[in-house]
């Protein structure tokens, strides 16, 4: 990223769900309309969720660099999810002894987790219940129908590409921070969200404008 030149502005409440929305209208206003379309998206973890993830990932086809936000973590001492290593072709998580979980493909939660379960059989007469499912009949383990998106966001996050991402990702941030500072945009002057989207257009105008002079070298006066 060389000149960090803004191409859309959606002003939003500081909400994430809106933020998140925002960032989708921006990526799919830009193609419309300058045929511009990102390789891959540097954000912060705001913006990981699964349904995200999956809308990069599977339609638009753009790079997630962006931390997976991830809350399968168990911190009661119990195996956590990333303990069940999922094989792709069959559709089935292995648990760390070795058993199977299925899905019976119904979907649960909020219309976009699938439930893998193990057999009551299998954890009755397993030695590690006690670090698996000590107060459940068996163990069950939720997988995100992003899941895949999920993990090409994993992957990415152990690349060099996105340690440089995130290092550009910085730039971008001072640019928050001189609207902030510079150009006081802490605090909104127009009233309503009309308001808060023409005051944001015109300091990224004025943003962009700075950064034009900075880049067209300004000709040598003639003597006269
Ligand atoms: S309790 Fe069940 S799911 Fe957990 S490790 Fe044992 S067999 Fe596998």
């Amino acid at each position: 990223m060389k000149a960090a030149i803004i191409v859309d502005v959606e002003a939003t409440r500081a909400i994430r769900q809106a933020e998140v929305g925002a960032a989708r209208t921006m990526i799919e206003r830009t193609e419309e309309r300058l045929e511009l379309c990102p390789e891959r998206i540097a954000a912060d973890s705001a913006y990981g969720s699964a349904e995200m993830l999956g809308w990069l990932v599977s339609e638009r086809a753009i790079e997630p660099h962006i931390p997976v936000f991830d809350k399968s973590a168990r911190a009661d001492g119990t195996f956590s999810r990333e303990d069940f290593a999922y094989d792709q072709q069959s559709d089935v998580y292995l648990c760390p002894a070795g058993r199977v979980l299925a899905s019976t493909g119904t979907l649960v939660n909020d219309g976009a987790t699938l439930l893998y379960r193990a057999s009551k059989h299998d954890c009755d007469a397993c030695e590690l219940k006690p670090r698996c499912c000590p107060k459940m009949p068996s163990r069950k383990v939720p997988r995100s129908i992003h899941e895949k998106a999920r993990d090409v966001a994993r992957e990415i996050a152990k690349t060099d590409a996105y340690v440089r991402s995130r290092r550009e990702r910085k730039k971008i941030e001072m640019l928050f921070a001189h609207l902030k500072r510079i150009l006081r945009l802490d605090r909104l002057r127009l009233r309503g969200p009309l308001g808060a989207r023409d005051e944001f257009l015109l300091a990224a105008t004025a943003q962009n404008l700075r950064k034009l002079a900075k880049l067209i070298p300004i000709p040598a006066l003639q003597p006269a």
